[in-house]
């Protein structure tokens, strides 16, 4: 299926089944970042990405730079950790995650002065391999919220023929700004990471994907697609309706080349390589600069905070220090989030560190809960409706809830990317995403008996 150029910009090519349509709350998108100043102690979790947890190379009393690397792993789908702040290692312990699971992680307490590593250089990339390698230095993982490491994604195998890049702009969850303003602060980090990522792997195509309640992005990422160093003209901006959830990697990939990844599958398979727009500007900086990944911009926002606002955090910055920086709550919160309020984590406390891969704190006052009562199902068929990858939850949700792991298996229930859009269409409030983790859950239990 081929794109239709209008205006300067593409029009999806494709029209993918599903989604809602959300409250955008984009409350904080003309706020430029704001650097939060560096907190006294910071706590960096051994696990802050998908894959295997990295292990201290430091010990308690040593003193300890920005950027010095702190923890490693010899495992390939993991990501180095390194200092956020400069000081001293006080513990190496235990620490919460916002998904309930105990990681060690590392305290440092700040030596006041933030002083950076002097082993910090750029790295020399002139091909695929040294990309990928300092990809990995860099501690990079999925800025979008996945925290997959990202040097794993980029070292797709060369038989898989990949031709084309989508740099994810949609931003569809609520209330996150981030990403947007990284296109309007820094489109020529943006622009700079494309073209080496396209240059060094080989990718013909890049697909700019942002969704149409952002024309002040789309504006200035033509103007990066329409620079003189693309003369073949192979960056397009790609402008997809505002949908949740439009920025899902398996949405996305339909929306914007028509392919569809089959279940079990990933975009490396049918050729596309999705990268958020965020790690792509980070690539960019870390090339320059050689400073790894030890600070990241989050949105705070939410009826019960009271100054929201975009900051740029050190990475492990205690999540009640981020709010209280943006003037504390100013009504109590029924719920804090780490994250969307569609996918991300509600949390128990703010006792929490800030992980690479948060994009978002939230806070939600009593006055905007959406009550909602668990009712009979009425069969309505909404949340067929709005599911993207055509299940059918209220089905999965009957047998989830009477353990029935063979018909469960029957639903293809694997495929559900918790996106939560069954659950928000649901008229009767019944908690259909929570049915259809239990339903994972059964199966991989039952998986594990055989
Ligand atoms: S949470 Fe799963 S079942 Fe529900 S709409 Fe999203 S993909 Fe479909
Ligand atoms: S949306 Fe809710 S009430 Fe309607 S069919 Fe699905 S589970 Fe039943």
């Amino acid at each position: 299926m081929k794109a239709k150029k209008s205006g300067g910009v593409l029009k999806a090519v494709a029209r993918t089944h599903g989604g809602v349509g959300v409250a955008h709350n984009k409350n904080t998108a003309e706020m430029e970042v704001e650097r939060m100043p560096a907190p006294a102690q910071v706590i960096l979790p051994m696990q802050q990405h998908i894959g295997v947890p990295c292990s201290p190379i430091v010990k308690v009393g040593d003193m300890v730079a920005v950027g010095q690397l702190i923890a490693d792993s010899e495992k390939y789908v993991s990501a180095p950790i390194h200092a956020s702040i400069s000081g001293k290692i006080t513990k190496i312990g235990e620490t919460p995650l916002p998904n309930g699971v105990i990681s060690q992680s590392i305290t440092i307490e700040s030596d006041g002065e933030m002083r950076p590593f002097e082993g910090i250089t750029p790295p020399t990339v002139t091909n695929r391999e040294e990309l990928i390698k300092a990809v990995r230095a860099s501690g990079l993982v999925g800025l979008g919220g996945a925290g997959f490491p990202t040097h794993v994604k980029l070292n797709f195998p060369p038989d898989k023929n990949v031709d084309t890049l989508i740099i994810n702009v949609a931003e569809c969850e609520p209330y996150i700004t981030v990403d947007y303003r990284e296109c309007i602060d820094n489109s020529w980090d943006i622009l700079s990471g494309i073209f080496t990522l396209k240059e060094l792997l080989g990718i013909k195509n890049v697909i700019i994907a942002v969704e149409d309640n952002k024309p002040a992005a789309i504006k200035e990422l033509r103007k990066i697609a329409d620079n003189s160093n693309d003369t073949d003209d192979t960056v397009k901006v790609m402008v997809l309706k505002s949908r949740y959830p439009q920025g899902a990697e398996k949405v996305l990939v339909q929306a914007t080349t028509g392919r569809r990844v089959p279940p079990g599958k990933l975009p490396a398979d049918i050729g596309c390589m999705v990268m958020n727009v965020a790690s792509v500007a980070f690539i960019a900086r870390y090339l320059k600069t050689g400073k790894p990944l030890v600070s990241r911009s989050l949105t705070v926002d939410g009826s019960a905070i009271a100054n929201p606002k975009n900051v740029r955090v050190a990475i492990g910055t205690n999540v009640g220090d981020v709010i209280d920086f943006c003037g504390g709550f100013k009504e109590d919160p029924y719920k804090i989030i780490t994250g969307g309020p569609m996918m991300g984590l509600a949390i128990i406390g703010t006792d929490l560190p800030v992980l690479k891969q948060n994009n978002a704190i939230l806070a939600l006052a009593e006055k905007t809960r959406r009550v909602k009562r668990e009712m009979d199902c009425i069969r309505c068929g909404r949340c067929a409706n709005v599911c993207p990858m055509d299940l059918m939850p209220t089905l999965i949700a009957r047998f989830a809830k009477v353990k029935d792991a063979e018909k469960i298996k029957q639903t293809g229930v694997t495929v559900c990317m918790e996106c939560g859009s069954c659950s928000y269409a649901c008229p009767s409030g019944i908690p259909l995403v929570q049915y259809m983790r239990l339903a994972k859950t059964i199966l991989a239990e039952e998986g594990g008996k055989k």
